[in-house]
This record gives structure tokens, sequence and C-alpha cells, in this order.
């Protein structure tokens, strides 16, 4: 038996749903353990080409079950909707290959607009939250003001509590921001809609992964975002609302005893950040745009540009720490065949020196970006397939990260498509 986790290094985005659609393979179970419908994971597989928001990267492979953990922000109407639109592809979803934890807690319909809210009530000082309601959601779970999805089961004491947390909502809705209030009657609606269509796939998760580790099955747990968004060790406050790092995966999975053996630490080949924030290794300009065209960044979510850098070795490095990757999938290093010098942030400059270590969330907005320049390869490396074909000038520029950071890069991305990969004996 052999538990795996694929969790991001950096800002997100870094391509780990094509890694764990590659990672599958090997294992009998992939579990989500963290955040909710406000990141994109995007998977190009047989079936098509998909962004995934809530549903695991493991709903493609046939016989894997995939499992929605307590730690995750249960959106009944975005799951639903995801789940139509992966069917409509040809895929099959039922309760034997998806099942929702009896203990995630529900993301209600008014953490949407409590999130639309406070973003327009910041105004020019928004956190670039992607509106999908994931802080309020979080924010009311540790307020224990939200419900778990086992209580769809107890009609009756469902109705009670929704009734409670109604009453306390809408004097914020209405107090706080002046906005309408919400109803029992609307709140019916949406149990009898969305609740009542997740409701079969509702169960005791925790019990499922007990079992599946005592029968020595595989396990793969799946994060979210990147090391530098998390709630604890991210950029807070421009962190997202749960723990994306490795050490909540044992939590938010429902199978908190588990050792996790493996973990595979995805870093693209170049930096991207979404939404507002300090970004030390951020480019502008023409520098940016082509870079930005280049890997086609813009939100799986959101349709937002991304903000684009350099490959960032003070926060990577900072983030392999945090996650205690294992081992590394660079990937889109074929989005960089175009340069013919491509720069590297080494280091930071801060009050006059330079740093290798990644500093304090507010430090952050007085550093600077030390670049270095390495030659490109300026030829097309999509169909590579093993290391000794790359580029010379390739595989000195993927050895001078795996040196800087202090991890091996075993998986090399050259491309979005399933097999477009060099995997390296590491
Ligand atoms: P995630 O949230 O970490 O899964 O990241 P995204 O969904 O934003 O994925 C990154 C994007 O890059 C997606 O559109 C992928 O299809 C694409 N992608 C992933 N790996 C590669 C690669 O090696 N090369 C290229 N060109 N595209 C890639």
């Amino acid at each position: 038996m052999s538990n795996c986790a694929i969790v991001g290094i950096n800002w997100g985005d870094e391509g780990k749903g094509r890694m764990v659609d590659l990672l599958t393979e090997n294992y009998d179970v992939v579990v989500r353990y963290q955040g909710g419908g406000n990141a994109g994971h995007t998977v190009i597989n047989e079936y098509g080409k998909f962004a995934l928001h809530l549903l695991p990267s493991g709903i493609f492979r046939p016989g894997v079950v995939n499992i929605l953990g307590n730690g995750v922000a249960l959106d009944p109407e975005n799951l639903w909707m995801e789940m139509q639109e992966v069917i409509g592809q040809g895929v099959a979803i039922s309760p034997e290959n998806l099942k929702i934890s009896e203990r995630a807690s529900i993301l209600l319909p008014w953490h949407r607009d409590l999130d639309e809210l406070e973003e327009q009530r910041l105004q020019d000082k928004q956190y670039g939250s992607t509106r999908q309601g994931i802080a309020p959601f979080y924010s009311d779970k540790y307020q224990k003001k939200t419900v778990m999805a086992g209580e769809f089961f107890y009609p009756e004491q469902l109705k009670k509590h929704l009734a409670e947390l109604l009453e306390w909502k809408n004097l914020i809705l209405t107090r706080v921001y002046g906005a309408k209030p919400y109803t029992m009657a609307m709140l019916e609606d949406w149990l009898a809609d969305y609740c009542a269509k997740i409701k079969p796939y509702i169960c005791d998760t925790g019990a499922f992964l007990q079992e599946a580790q005592a029968a020595g099955k595989n396990i793969l747990f799946e994060a979210q975002l990147g090391a530098l968004r998390d709630l604890d060790y991210g950029i807070y406050p421009y962190a997202t609302s749960s723990n994306t790092t490795v050490a909540y995966a044992p939590i938010g999975s429902g199978l908190p005893s588990v050792k996790i053996n493996d973990v595979v630490g995805v870093v693209k080949a170049y930096s991207t950040c979404v939404g507002a924030g300090p970004f030390v290794c951020e480019m502008f300009g023409d520098e940016a745009e082509a870079l930005r065209k280049a890997g086609f960044e813009y939100g799986a979510k959101t349709g937002r540009p991304r903000r684009v850098g350099p490959v960032d070795i003070v926060a990577t490095r900072y983030g392999v720490k945090v996650q205690a990757a294992t081992a590394i999938a660079l990937t889109k290093l074929d989005v960089l065949s175009y340069l013919d010098k491509i720069p590297v942030c080494t280091h930071y400059l801060l009050n006059g020196e330079q740093t290798d270590s990644f500093p304090f969330p507010a430090a952050l907005h007085d550093a600077q970006p030390v670049i270095r320049y390495f030659d490109g390869w300026q030829c097309d490396i999509s169909a590579v397939r093993c290391w000794e074909d790359l580029p010379q000038a390739a595989q000195e520029y993927v050895s001078f990260i795996e040196q800087q950071i202090g991890c091996p890069i075993k998986y090399i991305s050259v491309g979005p498509e399933r097999e477009s990969i060099i995997i390296r004996d590491k």
C-alpha cells in the first residue's frame, strides 16, 4: 500500500489537475481534502477538456473511488452543475465512484452573497476573491454556523438548525450590508433541489477510507491552490481560507491517522498568481503579455488574466519545505520554448541585502527580485518523452531549479495532454 499527496508549491494553478489525472492510474482512491469551487483544475484526456472545481480529478478513471472529504467547502449547487457537465461529456458518475463525506460542511446560498457584498464594500482594497463564498463559508464553519452534509438525513433537525442560522445571518445581511434577507421558503427550495440531488452520494467516507486502508488500497490526496495560499503558511491575508498544505490532508480527508509516503509538489516552469497581494517576481508590459499568451494564463474559474513572472526560487524553495515535498513535477516547460533568454528569480533584495529566505508577508511588499538569465532552447519540446532528448539548455534550466530548491524533479510536463510527460528515474 502506498499513499501520495499532490500539492501546489506556489500560488496555485501549477497544473496539479493534470498530475492527478496522470497518477491516478496507480491509485484506488482519490480524496479532495480542502477548498471549494474557487479554483479550477484543468484536465485534458480522452473525454475532452475539463475545468474541475470540486470533483476530484480521479473521476475520469474507471474503478477509482473519488471522495470529497470533510475539509472541503461543499457547495451543492456548484457540485451538481459540475457533475452534469462532466456526465454530459460521457464520464460515468454514480455513488459507486463519487462519495461525499457526511462530515463535509455545506456552503449555504448566502455565503456567495456575503463574499460579493464584502468585496463590493472593500472597493479598491479587494482581496480578489473568486466570489464563490469560500471565505464566509470557512469563517462560519469555524464559528459552527453552518450545517454538515449528513444532516440531510435528519430533515426535521436540519430545518430547525437552518432556521436558527437564518435568523442570525439575516441580521448580518440586512444590518451590516443593507442586503435582502433570506426566507425559510428559499432555503426549502434549495434543499429540495440541489441538496436532494447530491444526497445519494453522502455517506460515512471516514469508515470507507479506514476500510480501504486496511485492505491495502493506494490512496491519493489532492489539494487545491498552493503553499503560498495556505491560511497559516501563505501570504496572509492574500491567502485562501483553508490549509492547502499536505499537513492538513489527514484531517481534511477523513483519515486522521494516515501517514503519507510520497508528496509530489507541483511547480510551474514560470510563475503565475491570480488576484491581489505581493508577487515579488512579477513581470510587466510586453514581456508579461507574451508569457501570458504563450502559457494561456487566464483563470480557469474567472477567466481573469493571471499575473506572470519568472520561476521564483525563493518562493519555490519555501513552498517545497512547507509541503515536505519528496518529488517535484515541473509543468509547462514547453511554454518557455519561445524565449531566447529565460529569466529566473534567484534571490530577493530586502533592505539592501540579498536574501534566500522567503520573507514574512508584510515584508514582501518591500522585496525586489534578483534576476539571472539562462539560455533558451528555442525549439518545440512538446514531443520529448525522455530526459536525454531534452535540449541541453532545457536540461540546464531544470537542473538549476532542482539544485536550488533541494528536491528531485521527477516529472517534467511538456504539454497539457496526459501523455506529454517526461518521467525521470529519481
Ligand atoms: P491546477 O489548478 O494546479 O490544476 O492548474 P490549472 O488548471 O490552472 O492548470 C494549468 C493549465 O496548464 C491547464 O490549462 C493545463 O491544461 C495546462 N497545462 C498543464 N501542464 C501543462 C504543460 O506541461 N504544458 C502546457 N502547455 N500546458 C499545461
